[in-house]
Parts: C-alpha cells; structure tokens; sequence
C-alpha cells in the first residue's frame, strides 16, 4: 500500500490525499489552496499525479479546500466516480459553481488588464463548464456508515466527522493474505457537543490521517460564547446600533442562526429580533441543511419533528436581491447583519462594513478564523483606521471576536477522536501547520507517527 500526499501537508489548505492498494488508485478530496491570489500558480500546477489514472474520488465534505480544484480533476483527464454523501453532494454543487463563477469573473478582470499592456490573457483556473462536468462525475451516494464496494477486496465507507453537513471520515477496509487492513481518513472534524450536527463518530482503524489544525490550541465553551453573543447583541441594541456579523456561509451561518433562534425563543434576545441574512449562498446553503434531517443530532431532528424550524429565529429576513442588500444600508441600529465573506476579503458584507465600521453605537462581532493580510484580521488586530472601496474610515464601533464557533476540533477532542479510533499501526497528521502538528505529534508519542511533506510518500 502506498500513500502520497498532494495538499494540506504541513498546511491547511489545498487537501489532496492518494491512496494506491488492492490495485487501485483513490483519491481522498482534491481542494483548492486558498489565500489569496499568489496561490493561484499553486491551483494551477501539476498534481503531482496523473489524474486519469485515479479511478476513484473520496470527497470528505463540501468546503472548498476540500474539493475545489475537482473540475480541473477532470478537465485534466479525470474520468472516475466521485463518491460522497448527499448532503456533500449538494453542497458541493453550491460551492464548485460558485468558485467557477468567481474564477471566470477573476479571469476577466485579468484579461481586461492583459490586453492594455498588450500581454496575452491568462484562461480561468476552470469555467462554468468544467464545474459542470466535475459535477457529472459523482456516482454513488455514501450512506453513513453503509459499506460501498470500490473493487476485489476492497471496501469503503463515510463515518460522521460532526463538521459541517454531511461531513465524514472515510474508512478504507482492504482485505490482505491473512487480515484486513483498515486505514482511516479523518477529514476535517468537528467539536462533540455542537448544536445540528451529531458528534464525530469513528471506526478503529490500524492507519489513520488525520487533520491537526487546533493541534496546539483549546477553545473555548459554546455555551460561554453564546453567551459572549447574545451580550454583545443586547448591548448594541442599548446603544442603538445595528450589529454586523460577517459570516461564512457553510456552518456558520447555520450555527448562528440556530442559536439565535435558541436566544430569541427564550428571552436571552428580544423575540422579534431583526436578523438579516444577506447572502444567497448561505440561504441556499441553509436550504440544502433543511433537506438533510439524517445528519441531524438528536435534539435538532426532534426540533423539526416537532414542526418547528432551529435555524429561523422569528425576525429572520432573507435577502437575495443586490437592491434589498442595499436597502439595509438605511438601517441605522437594531438590527443584526449577517453577510459574507467571513474574512471581509469581498462579498456585501463590506458595504455593511463601511455603512457601520464609524458609528459608535454599531458592533461588528467576529465568530470566524481570520487568515493574516485580510480586512477582517485587520478590523480584529485593532486598526484605527481601514480603507474600504477606496474610501477611508474610522473605526469607532465595537469590536468583538468570539472564538469558540470554530468548527474544527481542538487539541482535546482531537486526542480523545484519536484515541477512539487507535491508529497503532502509524498516524499520519495532515492538514495543520508545523506548530500545531509537532505539538499534536508529541502528545500522540510514543505512537509512530508520520508529519509528511507535500509530494512525498508512504509505503507500508
Ligand atoms: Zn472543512
């Protein structure tokens, strides 16, 4: 068995993972580096493979440094079956379309640049088409915890990773001369105890990869930042402001609104709370978890069967037209503002930073990583002043960073994940950087454990 490592090696972004026993070559996610746009020769380089020799296309979830370089899989020469679980597979749908879009628009700005240097335009990473092609390759439908075959002596199945919906650990059961060898994909996994989705549930496994972003760190408790919330919330009210939350629009978005929903249902907020949610991709994405109750925990599931829905708090308004965005903007306090990107990179929720960023009375509260060099990261770090649309503006409201939403486990849940699935055999760690890794790596001692480079390989 041989394992090689494409992306999100001693890195967090880019996750590619091959698996090449039982005379099969598998691919665990194929993601986009992200960062900014010096990663884009990155995303566009050689695999590292050939991808029409990969038979089979494991996607752990919908995030799109898990599976946003899938259509340039298959412009490359990818001709397998992607497998996923439904709700990835519908989520995924958003985000490659999405990413499509953005890198036919990015390419056009590009090419208007090109041609008044008189250099030739560079093509998009991949278009519309080709997302629509990746989107043609998924197969079979996973089922948590069903066995798929994929070949003789070669079975494969999705176990919850509590994530994001429909996340999941994928477990390689590969039958050898005396035994079978099982090998374990973590993915990216969630906290135990988050609301909506159940708590990550994995199999033993003799091989597991495994992600360590939060290697070396805790979180704080959920209760303790909604709790943190919903202060920050009422008090803004007080005040006579509106509240901005810049949001991503898998989980989070979700996550936010159910509690907010949890806060105005029992007094912790004002029950008819205005809560606009201004961002077609979270409301889609918001659909897509309405239509996926077998990925529910158990008090979400009875709250839906119960006719009720714990991700509409009963001030929630939905916008999706650029013209109701732009009404919001004569909203001068009371109402809460939840739009995207989460880092404040682009997106409206820059138009709602510069309606809001100056006025005293407003809050912006941050429940979201912030990579460095973004609007956001630099709104958290203290800045008197940013510039926005080229304009340049105080910074008098609130600012509030709440930390204990992530989504991905900390360095508790991540060795009490590992301990559950034994991994005695090797633990390979991915996904993380090298401080957070080699702090993940001593605590898992005197376990063998691997921390690879991107391109290198494992045989075992
Ligand atoms: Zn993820």
């Amino acid at each position: 068995m041989r394992l090689s490592f494409h992306g999100a090696d001693r890195d967090v972004t880019g996750s590619c993972h091959l698996i090449e026993c039982a005379g099969r070559r598998m691919l665990i996610d194929c993601g986009m580096f992200q960062g900014g746009r010096e990663l884009a020769e990155e995303n566009a380089a050689d695999f590292g493979f050939d991808p029409a020799a990969i038979d089979t296309v494991l996607l752990t979830h919908a995030h799109l440094d898990h599976c946003g370089r899938l259509p340039l899989l298959v412009k490359r020469g990818f001709r397998g079956e992607i497998i996923a679980t439904a709700a990835t597979r519908e989520l995924a749908r958003l985000v490659l379309l999405d990413s499509a879009r953005l890198a036919e628009e990015d390419a056009e700005i590009e090419a208007r640049r090109s041609r008044r240097r008189g250099a030739r335009p560079a093509a998009p990473l991949y278009t519309l088409v080709d997302a629509m092609a990746a989107l043609d390759g998924f197969g079979r439908t996973a089922v948590y915890g069903v066995p798929l075959p994929l070949g003789p002596g070669l079975r494969v199945s999705f176990h919850d990773a509590g994530h994001i919906l429909g996340s999941a650990s994928v477990l390689f059961e590969i039958a050898e001369a005396e035994r079978t060898r099982r090998v374990l994909y973590s993915g990216d996994l969630g906290n135990a105890g988050r609301p909506i989705l159940r708590d990550p549930a994995p199999p033993a496994a003799d091989i597991v990869v495994m992600e360590s972003t939060y290697g070396d760190r805790r979180h704080r408790s959920v209760r303790d930042s909604v709790a943190e919330l919903c202060q920050a919330i009422n008090a803004t009210l007080a005040r006579g402001g509106n509240v901005v939350i810049p949001t991503f629009a898998l989980e989070r978005t979700q996550e936010i609104l159910f509690h907010l929903r949890a806060a105005t249902g029992d007094g912790r907020l004002p029950a008819q709370l205005p809560v606009f949610l201004d961002s077609p991709m979270a409301i889609s994405a918001t659909e897509v978890y309405r239509r996926h109750p077998e990925c529910y925990d158990a008090e979400t599931a009875e709250l839906f069967r119960n006719g009720e829905d714990p991700l509409r708090p009963a001030g929630l308004r939905l916008v999706r037209e650029t013209a109701g965005s732009m009404a919001l903007n004569r909203i001068e306090g009371g109402a809460v503002i939840m739009a995207g990107s989460g880092m404040c990179t682009g997106g409206r929720i820059r138009h709602h930073l510069r309606h809001n960023l100056w006025r005293e009375a407003a809050s912006i509260v941050f429940v979201g990583f912030a990579a460095h060099g973004t609007l956001a990261r630099r709104i958290i770090d203290g800045a008197q002043r940013v510039t926005i649309y080229g304009e340049e503006l105080p910074v008098r409201a609130q600012v509030h960073t709440i930390n204990g939403f992530s989504a991905h486990a900390d360095q508790a849940e991540l060795l009490a994940w590992h301990a559950r699935v034994g991994g005695r055999e090797r633990t390979i760690l991915v996904h993380g950087e090298a401080t957070a890794m080699d702090r993940l790596a001593g605590l898992l001692a005197p376990l063998p454990v691997s921390t690879p480079e991107i391109g290198s390989h494992l045989e075992l």
